[in-house]
């Protein structure tokens, strides 16, 4: 898979319990700030495959992810 430059990535911090498994799966894209809660980088700088398998491995499905020009929701799927 490849870069997808339009890629939104959302965080809701106030759910995020700071385990920072996103982080392992993709540290290019993800990291944790003081308070302990993930943050997305900028510009995200992983492949698609491993920011979906980060959003995947977030026990609370915090992370949302969209192809904005597409206008899809990628993770979670409907
Ligand atoms: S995997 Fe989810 S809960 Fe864990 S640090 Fe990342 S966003 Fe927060």
């Amino acid at each position: 898979m490849a870069v997808v430059e339009s890629l939104a990535i959302a965080i809701d911090q106030e759910e995020c319990i700071g385990c920072s498994a996103c982080v392992t799966e993709a540290p290019e894209t993800f990291d944790m700030n003081d308070d302990d809660k993930a943050y997305v980088k900028n510009p995200p700088h992983d492949e698609l495959e491993f920011i979906m398998a980060a959003a995947e491995s977030c026990p609370i499905e915090a992370i949302t992810i969209t192809d904005s020009a597409e206008g899809k929701q990628l993770f979670p799927s409907d």
